[in-house]
């Protein structure tokens, strides 16, 4: 039998999950920097949150859910996105009700969507994201993009591209819509059947289309700039203010639609322009969704968020080379020649574990010159040797790796020396 792993999802094996530890400890700082906490709910929920809140005519729900019938009968979803998610933890825990709002919640995990394998798209994918729920504040909205583009820099990234819009309210929406009806339904029959399906019921949908994204009537059609009223204008215009306060650079794309239905006012995107960047070249997406809490029966809390993926985060580095500083992962390995050797190596390696140094000894009975060489690879900054004369004289040779420097240790104070030696070192 050859199982492998199903396709679109992947092992991330320990010579890469510290790439991602490190990312979700940025991720974790800098959420703390701005004061967001971390919201946890379940992997699976149920299908009709998604049909409601990410919309009906959007691929997500078409085409890449995971649903299942649980077995009472019940439509499940595996998670597609965090948003509804959050947005139904926060109705239903009543968050609305705490006193200081707007709830700034982030949130990491698997999401799972139904999509074709390529570079950077993947079948399960781990988002990060965070949702400010209940401030229509523009002042949030440029919080949540200055978060984003933080996480970004300090992973070491530069060669990234803001681009936002405005969608407007309803009203704009509805005025819009009807234009884009206008434009397009003349010309339906040169569109896809899944356009043709959008026409009526979300034409928006068709500029984000991945079929015919290069139809000229793509290009020509009514863009949302004019069709804004003067609040959502303004609404939008001090958004884009506090971003240049803020210094962060920044493009309006009057045809940036974003996959999910939800959102209105704000939307944004971060990309990368690196050339190694491959097709996919947005790293996070976002915008405002000021009706989704009164869709599933809340009361009406205006929210703002963004979602990222790690494997983009991650490819985007590797696109700039830049990485994350490998450090080593042991303080000291333990070297021992014999049976006595051998206890009383297990017995120290206890201690030092105990005093929470990193350390380790070998467990497939190599020679010392191949346990040395263990000690070397995985660059252990202390190598402890362990004969059966140091055996007899109670003490072990404590060799630094850095200066190859050894010294004779008694076996009461190894602790406290390396203890004290790794401190000074700055660990
Ligand atoms: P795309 O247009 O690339 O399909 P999307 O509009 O579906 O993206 P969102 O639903 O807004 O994406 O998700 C936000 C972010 O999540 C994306 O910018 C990307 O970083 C990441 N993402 C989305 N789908 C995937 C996937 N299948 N694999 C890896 N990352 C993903
Ligand atoms: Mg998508």
């Amino acid at each position: 039998m050859n199982f492998k792993v199903p396709r679109g999802t992947q092992d991330i094996l320990p010579s890469e999950s510290w790439k991602w530890q490190r990312a979700e400890a940025i991720i974790k700082n800098v959420c703390d920097v701005y004061r967001y906490k971390e919201i946890r709910t379940p992997i699976f929920e149920q299908t009709d949150l998604f049909q409601r809140l990410v919309g009906e005519t959007t691929d997500v729900v078409q085409k890449e859910m995971y649903t299942f019938t649980d077995r009472g009968d019940r439509s499940m979803t595996l998670r597609p996105e965090g948003t509804a998610p959050v947005v139904r933890s926060y109705v239903e825990h009543k968050m609305f009700g705490y006193p200081d709002q707007p709830v700034k919640l982030f949130y990491t995990g698997p999401m799972f969507r139904y999509e074709r394998q390529q570079a950077g798209r993947y079948r399960q994918f781990v988002q990060f994201g965070i949702e400010a729920i209940g401030s229509n504040d523009p002042a949030i909205d440029a919080e949540v993009i200055a978060l984003a583009m933080d996480v970004y820099k300090k992973a070491g990234l530069t060669k990234l591209k803001l681009v936002i819009n405005s969608l407007g309210d309803t009203e704009c929406r509805r005025t819009h819509k009807e234009a884009l009806i206008e434009h397009f339904k003349p010309h339906i029959d040169e569109f896809c059947s899944d356009c043709k399906d959008r026409l009526e019921k979300n034409p928006l949908r068709i500029l984000d289309c991945k079929v015919d994204g290069d139809h000229p009537l793509i290009k020509s059609a009514p863009s949302l700039a004019d069709y804004l009223n003067e609040e959502s204008a303004a609404y939008f215009k001090e958004v884009t203010s506090y971003l240049e306060d803020m210094d962060i650079p920044y493009e309006i794309d009057a045809n940036l639609v974003r996959g999910l239905d939800y959102y209105n006012h704000t939307a944004f995107e971060i990309m990368s322009t690196s050339e190694g960047f491959g097709a996919i070249t947005t790293l996070c997406g976002g915008g405002r969704y000021n009706g989704l809490a009164e869709d599933i029966g809340g009361p009406s809390a205006p929210g703002i968020g963004f979602a990222m993926s790690i494997e983009r985060l991650l490819l985007a580095m590797e696109a700039e080379e830049v990485s994350f500083e490998a450090e080593p992962d042991i303080d000291v390995y333990v070297v021992t020649l014999g049976d006595e050797a051998k206890r009383l190596g297990v017995k120290i390696l206890g201690q030092l574990r105990a005093s929470g140094i990193r350390a380790d000894i070998d467990y497939t009975g190599r020679k010392m010159k191949a346990q040395m060489k263990s000690a070397d690879r995985l660059k252990a900054k202390n190598v402890l040797v362990i004969g059966e004369e140091e055996v007899a004289k109670q003490v072990v040779v404590l060799r630094n790796m850095a200066d190859r420097q050894q010294e004779e240790i008694s076996t009461t104070e190894l602790i406290q020396v390396v203890a004290d030696r790794l401190t000074k070192e700055g660990r």
